[in-house]
């Protein structure tokens, strides 16, 4: 898979270099780049943003960038046209299914907002040259779109085949079945006079998949009522 990420602050995503996407890239599953928005300025000030019309707080970023950057890596997809993902307060909620659809594209781009963010022209530009889809990571503001796109990357990269060795671990996960995971345990079997579940140690397999499956619902029910919409709502 291709990701492009456009942002002002490209040192963000320096930590995408550790760990399994690290080594994704390193052996070819995954080829990632973040380039600087500013690239694509002209003026001696590199100047992304201008105070917004109609007035009010903050600038807004200019079309004029993000209209050259979209324009050079669009032209650079090769089989399919890009999806172009603006991380926004604004959007739809960024889900496991959202992770698992955008993990099938060839190539996806990130366009990071900052200040009061990007001129709303830019986004209606963008579905002329792929699928943009305007995706937030919870009812919450952040300062940038940089952050989020990082959670997301790592979302979606996870579940690109061969990133994650043993892809058995991402079946069983949160929010896969529609549930949350049951409870993990490891040794020591009694840890500060605590005891792992009698059930785990019973070596029947049977029993332990009925017995987390039963602490799934059991979980879900009381953290996330909401998870359940056939149900009705039990108390916290
Ligand atoms: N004025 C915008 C609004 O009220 O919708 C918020 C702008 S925010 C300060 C700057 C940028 O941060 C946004 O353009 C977006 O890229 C990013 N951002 C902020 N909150 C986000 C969230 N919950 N999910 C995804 N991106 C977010």
């Amino acid at each position: 898979m291709r990701i492009d990420v456009l942002s002002i602050f490209p040192s963000y995503f320096d930590g995408l270099t550790l760990s399994l996407l690290g080594k994704a890239q390193a052996t070819g599953l995954l080829d990632l780049k973040v380039r600087d928005l500013r690239e694509w300025t002209s003026d001696r000030h590199r100047t992304v943003d201008d105070t917004p019309y109609g007035g009010g707080a903050g600038m807004v970023m200019k079309p004029e960038p993000w209209g050259l950057a979209l324009d050079e890596l669009a032209a650079t997809s090769s089989d399919e046209p890009p999806t172009i993902i603006f991380p926004s307060p604004a959007g739809e909620v960024f889900t496991q299914k959202t992770a698992r659809q955008l993990s099938t594209r060839q190539h996806l781009i990130f366009g990071c907002g900052r200040y009061e963010g990007i001129d709303e022209r830019v986004f209606e530009y963008a579905a002329a040259l792929g699928e943009v889809r305007l995706v937030s990571l919870g009812d919450y503001v952040l300062n940038g779109g940089e952050v989020a796109t990082m959670a997301m990357i790592e979302a979606i990269g996870r579940l690109i085949p061969g990133v994650v060795g043993n892809p058995e671990s991402l079946v069983e996960e949160s929010h896969e079945d529609g549930l949350l995971e049951y409870p993990s345990y490891t040794k020591p079997s009694v840890w500060r006079e605590r005891a792992v579940p009698d059930v785990l140690l019973s070596g029947n397999h049977a029993v332990i998949a009925s017995w987390r499956h039963e602490q799934q619902l059991e979980r879900t029910r009381r953290r996330r009522p909401d998870l359940l919409p056939d149900e009705e709502p039990t108390e916290r």
